[in-house]
């Protein structure tokens, strides 16, 4: 049996930046990964000629101060992805071209642009007036977060192909589709992450950023920094508190006491421990209902980016699947060229049934049918379906179904006991990003220091 003063279960940036602070402030800690690497959602790996390829999360924007300053603090440096040209939009059966300083809103028939700029302003509005801390204490809460967006679309925009932006956007942003979330969740969500736009956008956006060497960089360097205070390959199974001290054993059988126990799981899976006492119901319920979102990522390698020289910036947005939206992710001195896709929600599930020569064939076409005849040949294809994935069970994160905010809302960060939540959903500010995940499991650390004392 080991002793220290806090647990901390996950290796993520939540956990490692909890850990980080905890130690920082004199308070001893271990952290105990599941896996066989640190990272959890961000994770690095390489092609064939040694380039470094992030397999999951991966951009940094604006706003995401925290970000900033421990990319610094570890010594590491971004580069802007790739963004100069037109990106390539296919919408409602047309298919066009869209310079990239237009921002995240392509360019429609007028119609559909004015229905479409009604529907986004009403959007950000609302979104606007979601309170952070308790968004199910804002105007028209209630009503908000008992309909799904599908419902706020279907209502609020006319045109076919309006809709249809706000269905690709929803996908991409939640890897989840519009009839999956609450209202009042994508409102929260827009708000956390300043607005809808920015979450969309490239330049000045929630993409506007890579860090050199991929997002892995950060997990691995706050890791060394922890000295052997991070534990791999250590699955926990259970938690047992008894009101003075917690004990927490692995799936191998081992046990370690602390006062204090950080959880930094994705909800559903911090559900999926056994406890004892065995939780509220309030806090189970919570984590009954918060599915992780459908997300495949993946990867096609080319000799050279050559889409740069036809004057596109490597990015689709299409309302035709399997992979909907694409990125430029070559490294940052453009060799090899590396065009990147997700394929989410529906198109996610129905692509984790089929084999991977399959799934390649499915997502070459569409780079093909985006980029042209030069995308059939990649020199390698990468692939990570998370929702594969073990300890993670799907990606981005978890989305609020209706209902959950008003009714648990307050559970979600609560401490049970001397048990605390941390993680990229729990954070008010970029929930489900990076950016989330560090503040959340700082702020939790810093919540326990202060109770310490
Ligand atoms: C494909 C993809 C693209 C994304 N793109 C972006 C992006 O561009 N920008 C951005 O900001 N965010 C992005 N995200 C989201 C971002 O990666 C996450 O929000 C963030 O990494 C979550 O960190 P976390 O520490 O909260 O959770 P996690 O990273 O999930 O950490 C939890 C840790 O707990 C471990 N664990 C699980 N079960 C157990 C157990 N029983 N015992 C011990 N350990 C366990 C896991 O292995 C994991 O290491 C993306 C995510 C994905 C998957």
């Amino acid at each position: 049996m080991t002793d220290t003063r806090v647990t901390v279960i996950g290796a993520g940036l939540s956990g490692l930046a909890a850990a980080r602070r905890l130690l920082s402030s004199g308070v001893d800690v271990l952290v105990l990964e599941a896996r066989s690497r640190v990272g959890g959602r961000t994770e690095g790996g390489h092609t064939e000629d040694g380039t470094s390829v992030e397999l999951g999360g991966q951009w940094v924007g604006p706003s995401q101060t925290r970000m900033y300053a421990l990319i610094a603090e570890l010594g590491l440096e971004t580069f802007p992805t790739y963004n100069r040209g037109e990106h390539v939009v296919q919408l409602g059966g047309s298919q066009g071209r869209m310079a990239s300083k237009r921002g995240a809103v392509p360019k429609l028939n007028p119609f559909v642009l004015a229905d479409l700029f009604q529907g986004l302003s009403r959007f950000e509005r609302l979104a606007g007036q979601v309170p952070l801390d308790r968004p199910w204490t804002g105007p028209d809460a209630r009503a908000l977060d008992s309909q799904t967006l599908e419902t706020w679309i279907l209502r609020n925009l006319r045109t076919r192909t309006a809709r249809n932006y706000f269905r690709v956007a929803t996908e991409a942003v939640f890897s989840a589709e519009s009839s999956n979330l609450s209202t009042l969740h994508a409102l929260f969500y827009a708000h956390s992450g300043t607005d809808f736009e920015g979450l969309l956008s490239t330049d000045g956006g929630a993409q506007q950023d890579r860090i050199v060497g991929g997002s892995i960089r950060i997990s691995e360097m706050m890791a060394t920094g922890l000295g052997g205070r991070v534990r791999l390959d250590s699955p926990v199974r259970r938690i047992e508190q008894d009101g003075a001290r917690v004990r927490v054993t692995t799936r191998a059988g081992e046990t370690y006491e602390s006062e204090r126990v950080i959880v930094t799981l994705p909800p559903t899976l911090a559900g999926r421990l056994e406890y004892d006492p065995i939780l509220p119901s309030w806090r189970d319920q919570l984590t009954q209902r918060l599915p992780a979102g459908s997300v495949i990522k993946v990867h096609a390698v080319y000799d050279e980016p050559f889409w740069r020289d036809d004057g596109l910036t490597g990015q689709a947005a299409s309302d035709r699947g399997p992979v909907k939206v694409t990125f430029d992710n070559s490294p940052p001195g453009g060799r090899p060229g590396v065009l990147m896709g997700f394929i989410e929600a529906g198109d996610g599930r129905a692509a984790a049934r089929l084999s991977v020569e399959e799934r390649r064939a499915a997502a070459i076409a569409c780079f093909v049918r985006y980029f042209g005849p030069r995308a059939a040949a990649p020199v390698e294809y990468l692939e990570r379906d998370w929702m594969a994935e073990e300890f993670s069970r799907g990606c981005y994160g978890a989305h609020f179904t209706p209902g959950v905010w008003s009714d648990f809302g307050s559970a979600l960060t609560e401490p049970v006991g001397l048990v605390h939540w941390a993680g990229a959903e729990c954070s008010p500010v970029w929930s489900g990003y990076m950016e989330g995940a560090v503040r959340s499991g700082e702020q939790t650390a810093d919540d326990i220091v202060a109770t310490l004392a």
